[in-house]
């Protein structure tokens, strides 16, 4: 089968992308998905990284426009409820209380931000230093975001390549210390098919990275791929490659969710 579904998806209320939340939901069934789920960027306390996200007295809205959406639809595609929530330090009570306020299918975590403030961002453009310091406290957080329990799946794994420095092999224990967390919590991991249009990356390709993939595959962790579409256009992007190298690496099913549920679906 191909992949049915496209989970991490965004909406001009984050600032950054664009096109009506309509345009998604037709792309998606254009290309014959079975399922489009939303995760706009979720909004932090006090103002934290703004200018990339939703302002709190937006969530409701946002929350009602998916759901209003998932009933215009109902028939021709299952309009998932999702939330990309970034995983800031020191904000646990804050984002168990966010997980809990509405009926999520998933909540996608991600670390875009390496402290406390929200200003050190996990893929530092033109970094002069050692990129070894960025990716060790990236993982730290990464394996702390999965033991709050409050997510589903790990966004984009490998997100300081983006910092247009690859990691190495010195960074292979941080990887598989993260996967092992990740498995052993029982979250699932996105292939992220937005590396494809990222300018930064050295060359166009998803997160995480293939041996990445094969690393998590060999560890049972689950997959779900998703095109971090910030424009109805990118919605789908790179499926059909991405599902034969995956069924290349021997990947049988994927993951879907609904009501916070995850199901596997023959890939
Ligand atoms: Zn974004
Ligand atoms: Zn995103």
């Amino acid at each position: 089968m191909p992949i049915l579904v496209d989970y991490h998806t965004h909406t001009p209320r984050c600032k950054h992308a664009v096109g009506p939340m309509e345009g998604y939901v037709e792309k998606a069934i254009a290309i014959g998905l079975e399922e489009i789920g939303f995760s706009d960027h979720n909004p932090l306390p006090n103002g934290l990284g703004s200018n990339v996200r939703m302002d709190e007295r937006e969530l409701d809205a946002y929350v009602a426009d998916v759901l209003k959406l998932r009933e215009r639809y109902r028939g021709k595609i299952a309009v998932r409820l999702g939330l990309e929530m970034d995983y800031v330090e020191g904000l646990d009570d804050y984002l168990e209380k966010q997980r809990r306020a509405h009926p999520w299918d998933y909540v996608i975590g991600s670390v875009h931000y390496l402290d406390r403030a929200c200003k050190q961002i996990s893929w530092p453009r033109n970094f002069a230093g050692d990129i070894h310091t960025i990716y060790e406290r990236y993982y730290t957080l990464v394996r702390q975001l999965a033991r709050t329990g409050f997510y589903d799946i790990v966004a984009h794994f490998d997100l300081p390549k983006r910092s247009a420095q690859d990691a190495t092999e010195r960074e292979a224990a941080a990887v598989t210390q993260t996967l092992k967390e990740v498995a052993r919590v029982g979250m699932c991991i996105e292939i992220n098919t937005s590396g494809h249009r990222h300018p930064e990356l050295k060359r166009p390709e998803s997160y995480p990275t293939w041996p990445i993939v094969a690393e998590a595959l060999a560890l049972g962790i689950p997959l779900t791929v998703n095109s971090d579409a910030h424009a109805p256009d990118h919605v789908g992007e790179q499926f059909p490659a991405v599902a034969a190298k995956l069924r290349e690496l021997g990947c049988k099913n994927l993951a879907r969710f609904a009501g916070g549920k995850r199901q596997m679906y023959a890939l």
